[in-house]
């Protein structure tokens, strides 16, 4: 951990997964999109897939609907993550929708099939669809009850051999406590997968953790709402944390 800026020469990606939590499509909102936020975080996208890397997107849902608050009130688990995931294809679909009004060819598709609004998950075509350049957008997040689009968001940058998966957060960044409430809370840089969970620092839930640990993916947290970041951080400048192998 230190102030110093992140300072490694910037490398060339070739593929990346961006992660949007649905609150990142909120903006200064409480609930839903906010068409200002989303077309915003789109010329971001654009600004990166016009730099020659390979995007996709998978997008939350926890603006919309979230399955563990269905639980809590009293809904079975399962048809509750169900509503979570479809609250996901919606702001995959406002998601889509920002991108093609500024002509990036995009395409979602679903865990859940349903073919009259996105393709199905198929994991050739979806890599096909990036060598074309198009945007592929994630929707349903894993398609299973019991997860998260965090995991989802590992299990598909695995999928498509990402090399770094990218978490659009409020904030620039990990703390060691909630920089928003307290103003002596530090940030990191580096971070490796270890400490993370030893330390229960809440960048992405353990299971995505894990997964990305396996497979050797860098996570790398920023702050979505500032203009430009996105490609700044692809390009190592500006700040931000990243997550990787220790030693
Ligand atoms: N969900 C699920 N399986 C998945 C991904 C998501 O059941 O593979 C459900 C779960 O109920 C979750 C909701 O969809 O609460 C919305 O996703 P998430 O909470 O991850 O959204 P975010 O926090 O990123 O907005």
């Amino acid at each position: 951990m230190s102030d110093v800026q992140n300072s490694q020469e910037p490398k060339k990606y070739k593929r990346v997964l961006l992660k949007l939590s649905g609150e990142a499509l909120m903006g200064s909102g409480q609930f839903g999109v906010d068409p200002e936020t989303v077309n915003q975080i789109a010329e971001d996208i654009r600004e990166v897939v016009d730099s020659g890397v390979q995007v996709c997107v998978v997008v939350g849902g926890g603006n919309i609907f979230r399955g563990l608050s269905g639980a809590a009130s009293g809904m079975e688990r399962t048809t509750a993550d169900y509503m979570g995931m479809l609250a996901t294809v919606m702001n995959s679909l406002a998601m889509q929708n920002a991108l093609e009004q500024l002509d990036v060819p995009t395409r979602v598709q679903s865990a859940i099939p349903m073919d009259t609004v996105a393709e199905p998950y198929i994991r050739r075509r979806a890599e096909r669809h990036m060598e074309k350049g198009r945007v592929v957008i994630f929707a349903a997040g894993s398609g299973n009850p019991y997860f998260t689009t965090d995991t989802a968001a590992a299990l598909r940058a695995s999928e498509m051999k990402c090399e770094m998966l990218l978490k659009g957060t409020k904030v620039d960044g990990v703390y060691t406590d909630d920089p928003v409430k307290n103003p002596d809370a530090k940030h990191y840089d580096h971070l490796d997968y270890k400490k993370v969970l030893t330390d229960d620092l809440r960048v992405m839930d353990t299971s995505a953790i894990a997964l990305t640990r396996e497979n050797n993916i860098p996570i790398t947290v920023f702050s979505i709402y500032e203009k430009g970041s996105f490609g700044r951080v692809l390009r190592g400048e500006g700040r931000f944390t990243t997550v990787q192998s220790e030693g």
